[in-house]
């Protein structure tokens, strides 16, 4: 078992309209920085990305930030993290991402936050890598996106024992919990990196 250190999170770059998932991103990056856990994220300074990130460095976490320096132009980024990585693409990105954390968390957000979650949730089945992938679901928010994830699976488009690799939980603490004590499943084999 590989020990916890850091967490990837995915969440949305808009505050959204429920005050209730700000505060759930505030309280993640909270409990994140009280347990010693480095924060890799996106590196936005704005929405739930920011929220999260402040309440983490507010708490004196560690936060690496990862972000396109396309989006960095636009001035979106964060100034005051622990550590920034600008990079050249959202591909270099994701791939930095999944290098430098040890799992991967979704809190509620929009199509970026999804094809995150996926991409990441994706790898684990193909074996690319070996890291827990969850979603926080705060207030059920991510309720629908599950019922089609368990239809996908009922359909025989997703394998059960995929299924299982996406994690869920609406409890913060538990969810942590569960991450570090993560077995991955054993899978076919493992890609090696030239076929990744
Ligand atoms: P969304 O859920 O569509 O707001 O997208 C949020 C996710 O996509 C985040 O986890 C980021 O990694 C990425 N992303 C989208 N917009 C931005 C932005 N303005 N700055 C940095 N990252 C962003």
């Amino acid at each position: 078992m590989t020990p916890l250190r850091s967490v990837c999170v995915f969440c949305g770059s808009s505050p959204g309209v429920d005050g209730r998932h700000a505060d759930a991103a505030r309280d993640f990056g909270a409990r994140l920085a009280r347990r010693g856990l480095t924060l890799v994220y996106g590196g936005a300074r704005r929405g739930l990305m920011g929220a999260l990130a402040d309440a983490a460095l507010e708490d004196g976490g560690r936060v690496t930030g990862i972000i396109p320096r396309g989006l960095w132009a636009r001035e979106v980024g964060h100034t005051g993290l622990s550590e920034l990585l600008v990079v050249d693409t959202m591909h270099e990105r994701k791939a930095l991402m999944a290098e430098r954390a040890d799992a991967f968390v979704a809190l509620p957000g929009g199509a970026g936050t999804l094809e995150e979650l996926f991409e990441a949730w994706t790898w684990a089945m193909l074996g690319i890598h070996a890291k827990p992938v969850a979603v926080l679901d705060v207030d059920g928010f991510f309720a629908p996106l599950l019922a089609m994830v368990d239809h996908m699976t009922e359909a025989g488009f997703v394998r059960a024992a995929h299924r299982q690799m996406l994690l869920v939980d609406d409890d913060a603490d538990r969810l942590l919990a569960r991450l570090a004590a993560y077995e991955p499943p054993a899978v076919e084999r493992w890609l090696t990196p030239d076929e990744q």
